[in-house]
C-alpha cells in the first residue's frame, strides 16, 4: 500500500502532522521513545500532559508538538506484555486504532508510529508488527483522508521485521 512508509530512525525528527508517542497511562513521561519525545518537544509538553489526567491502556490523547517538527503528539498507551492471555493483542490493536481515529478528528494527514509496547513493555516484536500493520491497513482502506502513515522503527530487528512484512502484503 503506497500510503504506508517504513523508516529506521528517530521519530522526533519527522516533519509530519503528528507523531505517536508510546506513552504510559500517567502521560507524565518515561523512558524510551517517550523520554526522547519529551526532551525534543520541551517542558511545555509535560505541562499540557499534566492537564489530561492520564489515559487508559488501549486509548490515546492528543497534545501540541511544541518544539518538535510535528504539529501534534498523539499519546497512545499500549499494554505491558504479561504473557499474552491478558488481552494484550486487543489492547495494542486498540492503541493503533484510537490514534488513527484521533488523527482523523484533527484533520491530520500524515502520522508516524513508533513500535508501541515493543521496548520496555516487552510485547513480542513479530506479533506487534502483525497487529500494527493489520490495523493501519484496515483503517487506511476505510479512511482515504489519511495520506501517509510512517512506521518509524528504531532498532534493527523491528526494521527488518516490518521490511519483510510490508514487502509480502
Ligand atoms: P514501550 O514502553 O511502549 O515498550 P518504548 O519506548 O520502551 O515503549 O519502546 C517502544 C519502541 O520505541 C521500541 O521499539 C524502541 O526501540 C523505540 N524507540 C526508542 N526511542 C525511539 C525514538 N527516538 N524514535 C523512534 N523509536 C524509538
Amino acid at each position: 500500500m503506497d500510503r504506508i512508509e517504513l523508516i529506521q530512525g528517530d521519530i522526533t525528527q519527522l516533519k509530519v502532522d503528528a507523531i505517536v508517542n508510546a506513552a504510559n497511562s500517567s502521560l507524565l513521561g518515561g523512558g524510551g521513545v517517550d523520554g526522547a519525545i519529551h526532551r525534543a518537544a520541551g517542558p511545555e509538553l509535560l505541562e499540557e500532559c499534566r492537564t489530561l489526567n492520564g489515559c487508559p491502556t488501549g486509548e490515546a490523547k492528543i497534545t501540541g508538538g511544541y518544539h518538535l517538527p510535528a504539529r501534534y503528539v498523539i499519546h497512545a498507551v499500549g499494554p505491558r506484555w504479561k504473557g499474552g492471555d491478558r488481552g494484550e493483542a486487543d489492547l495494542l490493536a486498540s492503541a493503533y486504532r484510537r490514534s488513527l481515529e484521533i488523527a482523523v478528528e484533527n484533520e491530520i494527514k500524515s502520522i508516524a508510529f513508533p513500535n508501541i509496547s515493543t521496548g520496555i513493555y516487552g510485547f513480542p516484536k513479530e506479533q506487534a508488527a502483525d497487529i500494527a500493520i493489520r490495523e493501519v491497513k484496515k483503517f487506511l482502506t476505510q479512511h482515504p483522508e489519511i495520506e501517509k502513515v510512517i512506521f518509524a522503527t528504531f532498532d534493527r530487528e523491528n526494521y527488518e521485521l516490518y521490511k519483510e512484512k510490508l514487502k509480502k502484503e
